[in-house]
């Protein structure tokens, strides 16, 4: 695995919360790695990941669409489609949310496969992530087009897949698993 300077120094997340967001007070105490408690109002805050969805899509011929990232982290390497779950969203509504933004192409289907937690550095923060994946298909590739974080569009044939060329690690840990089922 590629060493990740930028995250091996950066702090836990609760440790830049410093102050209680209810009271204000500076007595903002983490009582385990997950909360934190506020010594003055009672306020306790629970740190959990957020949820995000990345999509595997084939078509007919067993191809797989791939973005090349257009923004950090790991910008210019191969991702999946994908991205944050929104608020009260379902996890197969973001996948087809985010492959809609990132390639104008229309999810038929829509099959999940695994999750794999994450680390995704990002303004100066470890924002941690439960990484849904998810199986999609669409009529063809034709009227693919890369939008919104996608610099680029590629099609892939099987033989082609490097799981080496992602550079998030569970997307790259999703891509093994992936073709070697
Ligand atoms: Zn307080």
């Amino acid at each position: 695995m590629q060493f990740n300077f930028q995250l091996f120094t950066m702090p836990h997340p609760l440790d830049l919360f410093n102050y209680c967001p209810i009271c204000g007070q500076k007595t903002f105490i983490e009582t385990n790695e997950k909360a934190k408690r506020c010594a003055s109002c009672g306020f306790v805050y629970y740190f959990n990941p957020s949820a995000a969805v990345a999509c595997f899509i084939k078509n007919a011929k067993g191809e797989l669409l791939v973005v090349r990232r257009g923004t950090p982290p790991a910008e210019n390497t191969l991702d999946l489609p994908g991205g944050f779950v929104d608020m009260h969203e379902t996890g197969e509504d973001s996948a087809r949310r985010e492959v809609k933004e990132e390639t104008h192409l229309d999810v038929k289907e829509c099959r999940y496969l695994f999750s794999i937690p994450n680390i995704y550095p990002y303004s100066g923060f470890k924002v941690h992530t439960l990484d849904l994946f998810y199986e999609c298909e669409v009529e063809s590739f034709d009227t693919a087009a890369a939008d919104d974080d996608a610099e680029e569009i590629l099609i892939l044939r099987p033989e082609e897949i490097d799981p080496e060329d992602f550079g998030l690690t569970s997307v790259k840990e999703a891509v093994k698993r992936y073709i070697s089922k």
